[in-house]
């Protein structure tokens, strides 16, 4: 398929990557252990776009763990569709070296950091040193700056407008925030408006069709869906149904006076050219 970028896709697999608290509060919220993708899983899914991002995940305080090494040797077997991003907890002793030798030795394209499930403050000494060496390797970061259902996970953390201050004092750093840092869009949308080098991607938002809807308004007034990134948040949704619940976005005001989201930016989302604005390409 067709010029399509999944700019956000997990592997890794239950009691062996995810345990712990996370894995007890999937269960407690969704009734399974839904974080569990086989290698060959996620490759078969993935055929549905072209490229794809796969992330790492170093989050041990609840219980998550998904090395560096891991995504590095699974996107080696298919370079032509796989982009692999290390994931470093800030708080690790040498984090900065730990990202460097991901990058260098390993292969890895990008960072993946989650204040919430790392339990750092964005604008702390050990986040700004991380920060700094994704700036002179020259990577992307994403950021998982949103709310989750996870108990053990800081809210304080997790809001958009703390990245304000972040993208200040790294003008040139690319970065992007999953889910357009639901709930608290606006506060996202305010906040890559100001920043050349800001994106978000639409993960996971389209269970919540209303909440997106007016997620992708706010986009739209503001002037910034050219700045959104098409997104999966695999495996919490598959490729096709976050194709169609974008494209039925306006589903929730059919009959009614209200705008829509224009399908010019509904498929400009769609076919972005995510990874030249990266810099992966
Ligand atoms: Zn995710």
């Amino acid at each position: 398929m067709k010029g399509i970028v999944d700019c956000h896709t997990h592997v890794g697999l239950a009691d062996v990557h995810v345990g712990g608290e996370l894995m007890a509060d999937l269960i407690r919220c969704w009734g399974k252990p839904l974080w569990h993708v086989p290698l060959e899983q996620h490759a078969a899914d993935m055929e549905a776009v072209d490229r794809a991002i796969v992330l790492a995940f170093d989050a041990p305080d609840i219980g998550v763990q998904v090395p560096n090494e891991y995504v590095a040797a699974y996107v080696a077997q298919h370079p032509e569709r796989f982009i692999g991003f290390a994931s470093v907890d800030p708080k690790r002793p040498r984090a900065p070296y730990i990202l460097e030798d991901a990058v260098k030795r390993l292969g890895l394209r990008g960072l993946k950091i989650a204040p919430i499930y790392q339990h750092f403050d964005p604008n702390s000494a050990k986040a700004y040193a991380l920060l700094e060496a994704a700036d002179a390797l020259k990577i992307p970061v994403l950021w998982h700056q949103g709310t989750t259902f996870v108990r053990d996970a800081p809210l304080i953390h997790a809001r958009p407008v703390l990245l304000d201050e972040v993208a200040t004092r790294f003008p040139e750093l690319r970065m992007w925030v999953a889910h357009l840092g639901h709930p608290w869009y606006e506060e996202l949308v305010a906040t890559i408006r100001k920043h050349p080098h800001m994106y978000a991607d639409m993960s996971a938002l389209h269970p919540r069709p209303m909440q997106y809807y007016f997620a992708m308004m706010s986009a739209v007034e503001y002037g910034v869906t050219d700045k959104l990134f098409f997104g999966t948040d695999y495996p919490f949704t598959t490729v096709e149904g976050s194709l169609q619940g974008l494209r039925d976005i306006n589903r929730v005001v059919e009959g009614t006076g209200m705008p829509r989201v224009p399908e010019a930016v509904i498929e400009g989302i769609i076919h972005r050219n995510t990874l030249a604005l990266l810099g992966l390409v």
